[in-house]
């Protein structure tokens, strides 16, 4: 039926168990996998570990003639072909690493037919003496199709743009008739659109799948003092399993991994500062289960398949909701239960504002406004995670545009539900002080004046003669912080998002201050002894 024609399987499991040793295909993969028989372009979206090489491998193995991947970074290309190879796959890649006699011989292996799947990075895909053998290789054995991975490369409003990626549609117009894939874990509507245009597929198979995780079990921590000494148990909970630390900084990644290794735990750095030498053999070495914990910054995780990481620990606040998804993702993709644990603490939500306020252009020193636009308002899409009482992935999954019910039984909201406190008087205090400063300063000012500040804009404005000046000073900025945070979330006041947040009351607020509806805030507690086990 859908079988490649001259196929010699009778169907396609039959295939996927001859190449991969899997008996059944995962959600999605299937149909994908039917349509590119069919010669269609795809746009395939899945998350990290979903499954989607196979989307591009089986049918590059059953389809006459070459399939061409493109993959961003040299590093995975040669892991991912590795791993083909072993498996008996006959794939290869080129890049610049290896020398001319071993080029010549590859080459010659693909003009021969007997390589299906090559792998190369898009900067020399398109230089002339590449697409020279590409000719050559159309007039020899036929080209099956261009894979793009990691498509979102190609977008602006990606989280990793790269311009070489701009220029693949050319290779769609030099070969009008090679269907071009697509391929993604960045689930925006924003980008999948983008990557359909800039990559000028034409009417694709468009599969977008779902992106919960549900062997994943998210557990989102306070940051106490301890924190080093919790992150040790935890890790130390897991046994031999293999893990991910993420930390914000270069030089937190090198103090946590050390002292991991002078407390026992096998563990190695890895950060951006690091010699590209000494970053693969830690890759490696990881990989291998030569050591246990990688302690890293987000350099560290793109496209490596290890399907055994049992667990993701963020030491700090992930800079957004994205970047959180795929990092946490990299639990897990066996299918096998496994952990993702966020620390919070305020404190780090002072240090990324902090950054926020430095982002600066690098030649004239002006702030990048609309950079700092935007990461402020990532920042306060991964507080709302954090701080959220409801169900993590109807949080996460709200992020990508899914609607999930909630009551997931696989995160701490659902199965450890936070204590609250009633904060209605102090609610009530904020937001006539919201009112009596007329509805025109965000929550920092009114804050202060709660606080009864004498900072000098509190006092030109006089805002020192209000009722509300000073009827706060019980609570600490940061508890006026969380109040105001958990108003925002559950929408009892509004603030206005165009230019300079300002708070504004909504017929909730009026509630409240009438004493017809409580407010309720889930107070941080002390870290908890007894740990979720996520099997
Ligand atoms: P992605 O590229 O979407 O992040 P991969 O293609 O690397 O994910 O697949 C993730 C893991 O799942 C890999 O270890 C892969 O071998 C495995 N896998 C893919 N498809 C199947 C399947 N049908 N059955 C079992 N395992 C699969
Ligand atoms: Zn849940």
């Amino acid at each position: 039926s859908s079988i490649a024609p001259g196929s010699d399987f009778k169907s396609l499991e039959e295939a996927l168990k001859h190449y991969f040793g899997y008996d059944q295909f995962r959600v999605g993969q299937r149909p994908v996998i039917e349509a590119a028989l069919q010669r269609q372009d795809l746009m395939v979206v899945m998350p990290t570990g979903g499954g989607k090489s196979l989307c591009f491998q089986l049918p590059g193995l059953l389809l006459p003639g070459l399939t061409v991947v493109i993959s961003p970074l040299i590093a995975l290309m040669q892991d991912q072909v590795t791993t083909l190879q072993v498996n008996d796959i006959p794939a290869t890649f080129l890049n610049s690493s290896i020398d001319a006699a071993t080029a010549r011989q590859r080459i010659s292996e693909i003009y021969s037919g007997k390589i299906k799947l090559l792998y190369v990075a898009p900067e020399r895909l398109l230089n002339e003496s590449f697409l020279n053998l590409l000719d050559q290789v159309q007039a020899q054995v036929g080209l099956a199709a261009f894979a793009v991975d990691e498509a979102h490369c190609v977008s602006e409003w990606g989280h990793d743009f790269r311009p070489e990626y701009r220029r693949l549609a050319e290779v769609r117009q030099r070969y009008t008739q090679v269907p071009v894939y697509a391929l993604t874990a960045t689930a925006t509507e924003r980008v999948r659109q983008d990557i359909i245009q800039q990559l000028q597929l034409r009417q694709p198979f468009v599969h977008v799948a779902s992106f919960n995780r549900p062997n994943l079990y998210y557990e989102v921590r306070p940051k106490s003092r301890q924190v080093y000494a919790d992150l040790y148990r935890e890790i130390r909970q897991h046994g031999q399993d293999s893990g991910i630390v993420y930390c914000l900084s270069r030089r937190e990644v090198n103090e946590i991994s050390a002292r991991l290794q002078a407390d026992g735990i096998s563990a190695l750095p890895y950060h951006a500062g690091m010699s590209d030498s000494a970053r693969t053999l830690n890759q490696e070495r990881f990989i291998r289960d030569d050591v246990q914990v990688m302690v890293a910054t987000v350099a560290f995780g793109m496209g490596i398949d290890k399907p055994d990481v049992r667990f993701v620990i963020h030491y700090n606040l992930p800079r957004n909701i994205e970047g959180y998804y795929q990092e946490s993702g990299r639990a897990g993709r066996d299918g096998e239960p496994s952990k993702c644990l966020l620390f919070f603490s305020t404190k780090d939500i002072h240090t990324i504002e902090w950054l926020i306020e430095r982002k600066a252009d690098p030649e004239t020193g002006n702030p990048l406004e609309n950079e700092q636009r935007i990461a402020r308002q990532q920042l306060r899409q991964v507080i709302d995670y954090a701080e959220s009482t409801v169900c993590r992935r109807t949080v996460q999954l709200g992020y990508f545009g899914e609607t999930f019910a909630g009551d997931c039984g696989g995160c701490d909201n659902c199965c450890h539900p936070k204590p609250v406190e009633d904060w209605t008087i102090p609610a009530q205090k904020l937001l006539s002080c919201v009112a009596r400063c007329q509805e025109r300063y965000g929550m920092s000012y009114v804050i202060d004046v709660l606080r009864g500040s004498k900072n000098k804009k509190v006092l030109q404005r006089r805002h020192d003669q209000l009722s509300t000046y000073g009827i706060g000073k019980d609570k600490t900025v940061d508890q006026w912080r969380l109040l105001g945070r958990t108003l925002l979330h559950q929408g009892l006041v509004t603030e206005t998002t165009d230019g300079y947040p300002v708070l504004k009351l909504n017929e909730l607020s009026w509630e409240v201050l009438r004493h017809q509806r409580s407010v309720f805030v889930p107070v941080p507690v002390a870290p908890t002894q007894d740990r979720p086990n996520a099997r």
